[in-house]
């Protein structure tokens, strides 16, 4: 249910700027997940669309722009980019799997259009 806490805070925001800036309804809300995020893309649509029911986001659709995970070895210092989740993950230099994560961890909201 991680999911729908960050979409209901998604929703709040979305809600807030299109009042903000007098608007009439949020057409569009443009996120950027990433990989390592723990937020699986394909809920985020649905909950987005339960949530937002009867509010200025309603029926608002939901892009959803891939962040890729992002590893620093600790061995060798090369760095390692897995654009979806992997069963593991291993240098791509060295093959060690003692790694960092530097990117591709977070979430944010891109955009927001309104009209
Ligand atoms: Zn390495």
């Amino acid at each position: 249910m991680h999911e729908l806490g960050i979409m209901t805070n998604v929703l709040d925001r979305a809600v807030a700027v299109c009042q903000e800036h007098g608007g009439t309804k949020v057409t569009k809300i443009t996120l950027k997940i990433g990989v390592m995020s723990g937020i699986l893309p394909n809920y985020v649509q649905s909950f987005f669309d339960v949530l937002s029911k009867g509010t200025l986001a309603e029926g608002a659709q939901i892009v959803i722009e891939s962040d890729p995970a992002v590893f620093m070895c600790r061995q060798c210092g090369a760095e390692t980019v897995y654009p979806e989740l992997a069963a593991e993950y291993v240098c791509s230099q060295c093959g060690s799997s003692a790694l960092r994560l530097t990117g591709g961890y977070r979430f944010q909201i891109v955009n927001i259009s309104i009209v």
